[in-house]
């Protein structure tokens, strides 16, 4: 039975990925053979996890491995697995597409500089393609297990934006990949080149890599450890191995920034080895992207990605568990219901999160590094799990106004080792971004005594900060919501200021009340501005007016509520309006205020037009032109 050699074209994505290959990966290019033996172990792995329901697989052959032979003469390399393989459908599929979600809108982002690309492909995991950097031809001849000898087939492409596909007689199951190498990359068919980079980059795949003996061709030896790596006692594991092996799960370019290796005995027992990845994949905020830790049970590769262990906000920690109680034949609806997961799961998160403040409090420019790429994910924990509330505030980092620039740095104990005598609130304030955070009349008053303020920039953060409660015993408090709570802060020349202008400026505020309407609910004197006019202020609970905008743009805005407007009754310009009679220019110029205070309150007005024309006619008036 033969087909004959069908041409396919890659997918544009394939060909952008091979042309980057090709020409910027220049500087790494020992780096195919860690990405074929990392695809030859995963195709082992698979085997051997199909082989627990139908041991017919193996057909007698089952121990695994992976070759890696060369030919000096001929100029290639062949990696070689024993399996799962490929059949035709999948070799078309596999090898000619790329099945991550949201991959087209990766390479949207590449830039064409070859350097900057670089780096995002390190992100986005180079696999199979890896071996164009070396090999102007790749050969793939595969079978797939427990398809017969005459299933074989043959793939191959010579980089030009096709490949073909045909079927063969293969003896041997599992995968081939045979490189021709291009003339300036043939010093890698080459023994000891070969030995030393698969001992540098593929000592933890946990089967053996072998290689022919020295000076004898059919005699083969294995060059690896050849030992899951995670079984192994920590003490006994390098860094470098430790790395390398971050790298084969994660296809993560970068090294990690710390991990944690731990064995559980007792009632339940596993293993588990937890990364702290330095950058976010270009998947993270991706709903139907891969996430979750490797699972194993007793050394036997079960699943990618399993979810179970870790909740999302965590969805960023790399790693591999390896249970010893779970049965082999367990699927991902029992990982869902199983109580043994879900204690295993509250004890993971428990880890990771240690992890996580270990690395803060060992090293603050690296924990920033991972705040920067993975704070928002992070701060999803507050509402998603409780429970471990106390664990992650610690590890929040924020903007404030101690600061000179807008970096999130300042954690909440910094902040409490900060406060001032008789201060009781942890105060903070919500922008649209730092520096409209930053700018906020809502914080003048607290500046103006010295008393820190935490700066927001992003507008869930309202949703997230009205939950918290408190930290070491201190309450959070909005700066633009309801009474500013000063306590002992607030000295008796404040509160005759404010008793004074209530007193003095009653008329002014009823005045202003009955000009704007319903638009406000009430109009009071000011305890937090120093320089500016006015300022909205709701009360605790109310939606702020961004939030509604973001619930509308979904559908469920609930009804808007009034704010209270505050006037700085010391301010010029009220004291100006106070003067004016009743009538036309004291509502206008009462109705700018408001509008002033809105603009700051949402950076929008409904109607932006009537609010220019209105302060044209103050300005032109003022100027005395009219
Ligand atoms: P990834 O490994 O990240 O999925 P690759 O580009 O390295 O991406 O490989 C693409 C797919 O090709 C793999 O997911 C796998 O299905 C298939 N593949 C690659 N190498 C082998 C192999 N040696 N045996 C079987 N399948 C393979």
């Amino acid at each position: 039975m033969s087909t004959p050699r069908e041409t396919h074209g890659f997918q544009a994505e394939v060909r952008q990925l091979m042309q980057l290959m090709i020409h910027s990966l220049y500087s790494h290019r020992e780096i195919f053979l860690r990405e074929l033996i990392s695809n030859a172990s995963d195709a082992n792995d698979k085997l051997r996890f199909l082989a627990l329901s139908d041991p017919a697989l193996y057909a007698g052959e089952a121990e695994l491995a992976i070759w890696v032979e060369f030919d000096a003469t001929a100029g290639t390399i062949t990696i070689r697995d024993n399996g799962v393989g490929l059949n035709r459908e999948e070799a078309i599929t596999h090898l000619g597409t790329i099945a991550k979600s949201g991959t087209a809108e990766f390479f949207g982002r590449l830039s064409g500089d070859q350097q900057r690309d670089a780096q995002l492909i390190g992100q986005f995991g180079v696999g199979f393609y890896s071996a164009f950097i070396v090999a102007d031809r790749v050969v793939v001849e595969s079978r797939r297990a427990g398809q017969p000898a005459g299933a074989g087939i043959r793939w191959e492409s010579r980089a030009d934006g096709e490949f073909t596909i045909e079927a063969t007689e293969r003896v041997q199951r599992g995968t081939s990949v045979i490189l021709h190498l291009k003339e300036d990359a043939r010093e890698y068919a080459d023994a000891w080149r070969l030995r030393s980079l698969v001992r540098r980059y593929s000592d933890h795949i946990a089967f053996p890599v072998r290689m022919a003996k020295e000076g004898a061709t059919l005699e083969y030896e294995p060059v690896n450890q050849a030992q899951a790596l995670w079984a192994r006692p920590r003490s006994e594991v390098s860094d470098e191995e430790y790395r390398a092996f971050y790298r084969h799960i994660s296809h993560d370019g970068a090294d990690p920034l710390l991990w944690a290796h731990n064995r559980v005995e007792g009632k339940r027992e596993y293993t588990s080895l937890l990364y702290l990845p330095a950058q976010a994949p270009f998947d993270l905020w991706q709903r139907e992207a891969a996430r979750g830790l490797k699972l194993y049970v007793r050394r036997v590769f079960i699943m990618d990605n399993a979810e179970q262990f870790l909740p999302l906000y965590l969805r960023f920690i790399k790693g591999v568990v390896d249970s010893s109680d779970l049965p082999l034949n367990v699927s991902r609806e029992l990982l869902q219901r199983d109580e043994q997961v879900e204690a295993m799961r509250s004890a993971l998160t428990r880890r990771a999160l240690e992890l996580l403040a270990k690395l803060a409090s060992d090293d603050a420019a690296k924990y920033a590094a991972l705040w920067k790429e993975f704070g928002r994910v992070l701060k999803e924990g507050l509402s998603e799990d409780p429970g471990n509330r106390e664990r992650i505030l610690p590890l929040l980092r924020y903007a404030s106004t101690h600061n000179a620039d807008d970096a999130e740095s300042v954690s909440l104990a910094d902040y409490v080792a900060r406060m001032k005598p008789g201060q009781e609130r942890i105060y903070y304030v919500i922008g649209e971004n730092h520096s409209a955070a930053r700018g906020s009349p809502h914080i003048e008053q607290l500046r103006g005594k010295g008393v820190e303020v935490l700066l927001l920039g992003d507008r869930v953060d309202e949703w997230v900060m009205g939950q918290l409660g408190e930290f070491s015993g201190k309450r959070f408090k909005d700066a633009a919501r309801g009474e500013l709570e000063l306590g002992a802060l607030a000295d008796a020349a404040d509160q005759e200021r404010v008793d004074a202008a209530l007193k003095e400026s009653k008329g002014l505020l009823k005045r202003c009340k009955d000009a704007l309407g319903e638009r406000v609910r009430e109009v009071r004197p000011s305890t937090r501005l120093a320089d500016s006019p006015a300022c909205l202020v709701r009360d605790e609970t109310g939606l702020s007016e961004s939030m509604r905008r973001v619930l509308e743009a979904h559908g469920q805005a609930p009804p808007a509520a009034a704010a209270t407007l505050e006037l700085n009754v010391a301010h010029p310009l009220v004291r100006y309006l106070d003067g004016l009679p009743k009538g036309e220019a004291f509502d206008e110029l009462a109705q700018l205020l408001y509008d002033q205070a809105r603009l700051n309150d949402s950076g929008q007005l409904d109607q932006p037009a009537v609010f220019t024309r209105r302060l044209t006619g103050l300005l032109v008036r003022l100027a005395g032109a009219q």
